[in-house]
């Protein structure tokens, strides 16, 4: 594996102040079985993710991304090695990580507050209505949407469903927040508002992320570390980059920063050049 001379820290391993990072990915591979045959999607995974940091990871479509953040999930098993949250394994999905996909994913005859209330209702069984309501509530300012709390997802823009998914996946206080390329969707100006409350929240709420995106300023922007994956099949982690930015982020500043260019260059180079996609 080689590393950019922009990064610092240990290419895959990243360590909580408690001495053990918070999920770990080891040896991790992921076939699936399919008429043609088994496909090896993914093959030596291995990551380790501290409490409260925000890592992005990048490739190419198709290269495995969704296959691995659906594990992280407890949607579905890897084939070979192990992923353990606090050195316990992910068998199944739980409050602890909770995901927010690019296309939403609301109930379309459901309130922005009914949506989010469904989860917390599921989560708190022992919360009287009352208390469940003012979760709902709460985690619905947060993002800036009380006021379309009684809309369903038809009238709401992309950027409003978004700030929904985002609101529901947070009013269970996940410890690690997972994302699928959340901003795919959007235009840019949403997007950049969005990256902003992601990373204000973020911040507040100090949970972990883990989010996947095509877009590598984004993922420079937002991130403590960015994962680049190789090309599928049997994809693996081929480089990670160090963010070297100080918190809190101010876009304009760092994009008169030469590091941001530098880091870039070598993001580029890696999905454009190195592993460019070779379509057949
Ligand atoms: P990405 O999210 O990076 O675009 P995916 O994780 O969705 O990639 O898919 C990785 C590879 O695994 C692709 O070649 C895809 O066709 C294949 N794949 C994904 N899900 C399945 C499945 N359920 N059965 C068979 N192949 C799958
Ligand atoms: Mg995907």
């Amino acid at each position: 594996m080689t590393r950019s001379r922009l990064s610092s820290s240990p290419s895959s391993s990243t360590v909580s102040a408690a001495g053990l990072p918070l999920l770990r990915l080891q040896n991790v591979g992921k076939t699936y079985w399919t008429a043609a045959g088994p496909f090896v999607a993914l093959e030596n995974i291995d990551l380790e993710v501290a409490a409260g940091e925000f890592v992005c990871i990048i490739g190419h479509s198709g290269c495995g991304k969704s296959t691995l953040i659906n594990m992280v999930a407890g949607f579905s098993a890897p084939t070979s090695g192990s992923i353990t949250l606090k050195g316990q394994p992910i068998t199944a999905p739980g409050p602890d990580r909770m995901m927010v996909f690019q296309n939403y994913s609301l109930l379309p005859w459901l309130t922005a507050f009914e949506n989010v209330y469904l989860v917390v209702d599921q989560a708190y069984p022992d919360k009287s209505p009352s208390e469940k309501r003012e979760i709902v509530q709460e985690h619905l300012e947060l993002v800036g949407l009380a006021e379309a709390a009684h809309k369903r997802p038809k009238q709401l823009s992309g950027g409003m469903k978004q700030r929904v998914a985002i609101a529901r996946a947070l009013a269970v206080r996940p410890e690690v927040l997972l994302l699928d390329e959340p901003f795919g969707a959007l235009d840019p100006i949403t997007k950049e508002e969005l990256q902003d409350e992601l990373l204000a929240i973020w911040r507040d709420h100090r949970c972990t992320v883990l989010m996947i995106t095509h877009d590598i300023d984004e993922a420079l922007y937002l991130s403590d570390r960015v994962v680049m994956m190789t090309n599928g099949p049997a994809a693996r982690i081929g480089e990670i980059l160090t963010i070297p930015f100080e918190r809190p982020r101010i876009r304009s500043r760092i994009l008169e920063m030469p590091e941001f260019y530098e880091l870039r260059h070598s993001a580029l180079d890696f999905l454009y050049r190195r592993f460019a996609h070779v379509l057949d």
